[in-house]
């Protein structure tokens, strides 16, 4: 008969996570009564890492979690294993008071974390009711990994430009009513956010792509050359090129 020195029932995530670790020291049986592994909880996963979900527990395994998945071992996987998102949490009147917890629960350990009003959750997801809403909290996590990702461009382009470009086609549902009114709402409180996180602000105006595809590959080679554009501090050349 064979035997193990360390025996897991169940091959979910947290199984198949024991089990990578357990393998180092021993060897390792998982059983798993289902027909293949992850098939419960773990298959039905969204796979969003999020830092501020769930119990206080649950939200240090996640922050313990993070290095591992921005830099896995080596030989564990060819591909990243995060690709950059951000969260929002809404909450309705009667849940305003948990959306404040989680609020101060999560800014004690992210920093970048926002409490947001209705208009402005509404503003970045406009899929959302503004009645149902009190407001909403905002985890930009994403934002940072891009800012250490490499240059950061933005096209800075007026909405009365981007409404007469993308028009109220039927591929854009969010711009069916109103495209120039919706345009503006999201400018508004997207504006300062591009402007923070961009290394490279690109006036769009009325050029011409061609000339504009240039200037982004010259703003981006010098700024990469001079490794000017990684990290997480405040934005580098953050102005017109
Ligand atoms: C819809 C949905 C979306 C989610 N989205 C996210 C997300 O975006 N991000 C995130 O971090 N988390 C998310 N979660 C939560 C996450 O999926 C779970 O926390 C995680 O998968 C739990 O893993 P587990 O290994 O503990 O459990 P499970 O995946 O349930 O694994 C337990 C395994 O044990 C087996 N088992 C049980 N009893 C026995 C037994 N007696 N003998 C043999 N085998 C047994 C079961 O068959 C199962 O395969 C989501 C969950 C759901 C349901």
């Amino acid at each position: 008969m064979d035997s193990y020195d360390f025996i897991i029932v169940g091959c979910g995530i947290a199984g198949a996570s024991a089990g990578y670790e357990l393998a180092a020291h021993g060897r390792v049986l998982v059983l798993e009564r289902e027909s293949q592994p992850g098939y419960h909880t773990t298959g039905r996963s969204a796979a969003l890492f999020v830092q501020t979900h769930g119990p206080a527990v649950i939200r240090a395994l996640a922050r313990g979690a993070k290095n591992f998945f921005l830099d896995p071992p080596a030989g564990f996987t060819e591909h990243p294993l995060l690709t950059p998102r951000g969260m929002l949490l809404i909450g309705r009147a009667d849940q305003s008071a948990l959306l404040d917890h989680n609020f101060a629960q999560s800014s004690r350990h992210i920093a970048s974390i926002r409490r947001l009003d209705r208009k402005a959750a509404c503003a970045l997801v406009p899929l959302l009711k503004e009645d149902y809403l009190v407001g909403a909290v905002l985890d930009p996590e994403a934002r940072r990994r891009l800012r250490s990702a490499g240059v950061v461009v933005w096209l800075d382009a007026p909405p009365h430009t981007l409404a007469e470009r993308v028009g109220s086609g039927w591929r854009r549902p969010l711009l069916d009513e109103d495209p120039a009114g919706t345009l503006s709402r999201l400018d508004a409180v997207r504006r300062p956010v591009y402007g923070e996180l961009a290394n490279v602000v690109l006036r769009v105006g009325g050029r011409r792509p061609q000339a504009l595809a240039e200037d982004v590959i010259r703003a981006s080679r010098t700024l990469l050359e001079c490794g000017c554009s990684a990290g997480t501090g405040p934005a580098v050349g953050a102005s017109s090129w």
